[in-house]
């Protein structure tokens, strides 16, 4: 069976033991980095702040309130700068930011997009972390389901935007820092967090955490789905839950003769999963149970002109799982649909309890100016634009 610690500690951050605790609400028995039961309580502390419908948040001043079943998903564009290769080598920008909300061509003037938010290509990764991240995890810390995704093809900043290095630190690791200043803020609730790693390679899940732990299967119970035997390590500090990603990165390595191929062909999730409740006696009533998942997707380039068996294989592979997560996307965001195709791969399967309900999602999508990715780049806008139809308003037209 898989590994589920029952466990909680006080204060994660304060390094104290973890004890034992067998009385309070058992979320989910399966062990998973997604198998999710959200447990949230009027103790929740939702801030007018921290409100995604609320006037407060920038990201949605100004949208429609037909809009509301949307809310909880948030689509992004970024565009990094130029290279200095492309620089070099005389690109040209095809596609740019048009204002905070707009994405348009040079050669077509008439062609625009409109999401969230759109991120020029000076902008920090700290600012989109907190325009675009931090929501998601304050609101993995109240008890509420996250996912992060960074999409686009390869080189067009995904792994910058989720990872980052030590200049430009990324999404992941701002919000793990986050996530521990928040449980200092909060002294009046005990928290345990549990940090797992996986990847996603030609539909095979692995466990990054574990090198033994490949070939996984996702499994399902009564309280959703839930990778069987993935370790989860408790994590005490944001500097441990960084050196388990590192050693996680040092396990991609085995087997692969070309790290930058094999990580433009993999989806990674790192998921931080959150216990929580009042300090001191609870009648196991107030838990609140979260997963926060931060993905940095396969590239989504188009396999077309690869030649070989392998290739193409991983392709199709990549092609269908990036597919089924922008219908997924789309029909969370439709807040009509009746049917939703979870199950079609592998990734959206074991994501399926962190997305439905009242999960909220963001979708980055990193882009590059440049006139030689201008067609990869118009499929990134297009995807973004499926995921969530937002049309550009008649004062964005020129
Ligand atoms: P991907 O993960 O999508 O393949 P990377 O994140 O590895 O792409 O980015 C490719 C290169 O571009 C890296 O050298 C990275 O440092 C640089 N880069 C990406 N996004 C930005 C950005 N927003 N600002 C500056 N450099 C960036
Ligand atoms: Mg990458």
């Amino acid at each position: 069976m898989a590994t589920r610690p029952a466990s909680r500690q006080r204060k994660a951050s304060s390094g104290a033991a973890a004890v034992r605790s067998s009385q309070q609400q058992q979320p989910p028995q399966s062990g998973s980095p997604t198998s999710t039961t959200t447990t949230t309580t009027s103790s929740s502390r939702l801030t007018p702040e921290l409100s995604l419908d609320g006037p407060a948040s920038p990201l949605f001043a100004g949208l429609d309130e037909d809009s509301a079943p949307k809310e909880n998903v948030t689509v992004t564009v970024r565009f990094r700068p130029l290279s200095p290769r492309e620089i070099r080598q005389g690109e040209e920008v095809a596609w740019y930011a048009d204002g905070d909300t707009v994405v348009r061509s040079e050669q077509h003037p008439s062609v625009a997009y409109a999401y969230d938010r759109v991120f020029a290509p000076t902008t920090t990764t700290r600012h989109v972390y907190d325009v675009a991240a931090q929501h998601v995890v304050s609101g993995a810390m109240e008890g509420i389901n996250g996912t992060i995704f960074a999409y686009g093809v390869t080189s067009s900043g995904k792994t910058h935007t989720m990872h980052g290095d030590q200049r430009s630190p990324g999404i992941i690791p701002l919000a793990v820092k986050d996530a521990f200043s928040i449980i200092q803020e909060t002294p009046n609730r005990e928290f345990l967090l549990r940090v797992s790693y996986l990847e996603i390679y030609n539909e095979v899940v692995n466990d990054l955490l574990n090198p033994a732990g490949q070939n996984l299967r996702i499994r399902e119970d009564p309280q959703g789905t839930f990778v069987e035997g993935i370790k989860e390590e408790v994590v005490l500090s944001p500097a441990h839950a960084l050196s388990l990603i590192a050693a996680g990165e040092e396990h991609r390595h085995v087997g692969s003769t070309n790290f930058n191929i094999l990580s433009s062909r993999s989806h990674t999730i790192f998921t931080l999963t959150i216990e929580s409740s009042p300090c001191g006696e609870s009648n196991g009533e107030a838990v609140n149970f979260s997963q926060l998942n931060l993905i940095d997707l396969a590239g989504s380039e188009s396999s077309r002109a690869e030649t070989t068996g392998v290739r193409r294989k991983e392709g199709s592979y990549i092609n269908k799982s990036l597919l089924t997560l922008g219908t997924v996307i789309s029909k969370l965001t439709d807040g009509k649909a009746t049917h939703i195709p979870f199950r079609d791969s592998k990734l959206t399967r074991l994501l399926q309890s962190s997305l439905s309900g009242q999960g909220r999602v963001s979708l980055i999508c990193t882009v590059t100016p440049a006139s030689s990715n201008s067609e990869e780049t118009h499929n990134t806008l297009k995807f973004a634009h499926r995921a969530k139809r937002i049309e550009v308003q008649a004062s964005q037209n020129k």
